[in-house]
């Protein structure tokens, strides 16, 4: 199924110094949300997309209850609906310790982190070689501050709109990386509404 990160798509404009991206960057920088109406606009653009046609998931999205408002009518003209919302439930010190230990792979994408998954060969990535990695700009504790404050002033409100709606389903985000896993897994092999 098609994942679609906001955060990888902003990340991506900036790259490529287009439009968008230049004007997230500096809120991006400093931990604070982008305009609704600049995500929401990227992305409806991006589930018209053909390799949307047979669902997706949605990693980053929606942040706000008007984003989740935006959403819902996004696919109601589209006749579809979410199978389910996942939380995933971490406390903030540990929060702050994945973000701020956590790097890429610069040429292949693979994840790792300074404490929890370090590279098995120090400096050379484990998937394909490479010895150059990235960490991202706003992956630091100063930034994750002001992370932390905009999902709880606007992404946590979201939870009880989809409450609600029956969607929310919550995974002990605390508990070991293989069993968030099977989680999340049963989570989605229940279908809608389960
Ligand atoms: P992420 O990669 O999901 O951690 O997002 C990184 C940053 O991109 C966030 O701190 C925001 O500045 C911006 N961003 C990503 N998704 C959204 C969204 N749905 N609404 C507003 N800002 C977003």
């Amino acid at each position: 199924m098609t994942q679609i990160s906001t955060g990888d798509m902003l990340r991506a404009a900036i790259k490529q110094g287009a439009p968008l991206g230049l004007e997230a960057r500096a809120l991006m920088d400093a931990g604070k949300l982008v305009p609704d109406s600049l995500i929401v606009s990227m992305i409806e653009e991006r589930i018209s997309l053909p390799d949307c046609g047979r669902g997706f998931i949605l990693d980053g999205f929606p942040r706000t209850v008007p984003q989740a408002q935006a959403l819902e009518a996004m696919l109601a003209k589209r006749r579809k609906t979410l199978d389910a919302v996942i939380e995933i439930k971490v406390d903030e010190t540990a929060l702050v310790e994945r973000v701020s230990g956590r790097f890429t792979c610069a040429r292949c994408g693979a994840g790792y982190h300074d404490t929890f998954k370090p590279t098995r060969s120090a400096g050379r990535c484990d998937v394909c070689g490479s010895e150059e990695f990235s960490r991202r700009a706003d992956d630091n504790a100063e930034t994750m501050a002001t992370r932390l404050a905009a999902y709880r002033e606007q992404t946590a409100p979201i939870l009880p709109y989809y409450a609600q709606r029956g969607l929310l389903k919550s995974v002990d985000g605390m508990a070991e990386m293989e069993h968030v896993c099977s989680e999340i897994e049963t989570i989605l092999s229940s279908g809608p509404n389960a």
